[in-house]
């Protein structure tokens, strides 16, 4: 319609991909459990962002993502949301014990950010979350993965050298999220990531978040993630 074109341009949303679920207005509309919506009034958010109405139907319906907008505009809980819905969606599995999302950023500053942010939103649900990136003592981390969690947040070296230890397994994993791609990229973090990706199931469900689209970065994507959706908000370069 003309009105939601009119909507759309006026906040330079632009998505492409085929069958893309439509976007949601209010946090009530995703169907989250009482303990997330109870969990999301606590963070005081009233209303998704604009990247949260696309992302969050795409997300929930199990379809890949690449996820394109500016700092600020609360991409994590675009992916964090529907990996709580993900992980409590899972059959319970006795034997492995690996997690069942894994999230790659950057730095060790922003891995921390989002994993307070999947603190808050799965303390409720007894989802464990492990943060697996330089500062903390390796011993200390091997020993908290042996311990078993269901979430991973990461910088790619770390994640690797803790693979390489066999502190846990990628059994379980259905959920990779690799956000701020292209400042892994710039980073030097290719090679670290294809490994990761390569030792994740292929059928798991892939997430991938940018503030830009170098080249590169688009080739990886064009590679890991299967039939995506992408979501483009405001001008970005
Ligand atoms: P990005 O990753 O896109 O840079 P963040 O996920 O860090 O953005 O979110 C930016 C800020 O907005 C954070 O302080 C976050 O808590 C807040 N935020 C996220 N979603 C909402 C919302 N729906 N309503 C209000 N604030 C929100
Ligand atoms: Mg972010």
């Amino acid at each position: 319609e003309q009105d939601v074109a009119e909507y759309r341009k006026s906040l330079a949303i632009r998505v492409s991909g085929f069958d893309v679920p439509k976007p949601i207005k209010t946090f009530g509309d995703c169907g989250f459990s009482l303990q997330l919506m109870n969990a999301i009034k606590k963070q005081g958010y009233e209303k998704p962002t604009s990247i949260q109405c696309q992302a969050f139907p795409i997300v929930l319906s199990g379809r890949d993502i690449i996820g394109i907008a500016k700092t600020g505009s609360g991409k994590t809980a675009a992916f964090v949301l529907p990996m709580i819905v993900h992980i409590m969606d899972q059959p319970e599995l006795e034997k492995e014990e690996g997690p069942i999302g894994v999230i790659c950023a950057p730095t060790r500053e922003l891995a921390h950010q989002i994993y307070l942010e999947c603190k808050k939103f799965s303390k409720s649900h007894g989802i464990r979350v492990s943060a697996v990136y330089g500062g903390m003592s390796k011993l200390e981390q091997f020993k908290e993965l042996k311990a078993g969690c269901e979430i991973v947040v990461a910088t790619p070296g770390r994640l690797i050298d803790m693979l390489k230890m066999k502190a846990l397994t990628m059994l379980r994993a259905t959920y990779l999220v690799l956000d701020e791609a292209d400042r892994m990229f710039d980073l030097g973090f290719e090679p670290q990531i294809r490994s990761i990706v390569g030792q994740i199931r292929p059928d798991r469900q892939t997430l991938l978040f940018s503030a830009t689209m170098p080249r590169k970065v688009e080739k990886l994507a064009r590679e890991i993630l299967t039939d995506p959706v992408r979501v483009t908000v405001g001008e970005v370069g």
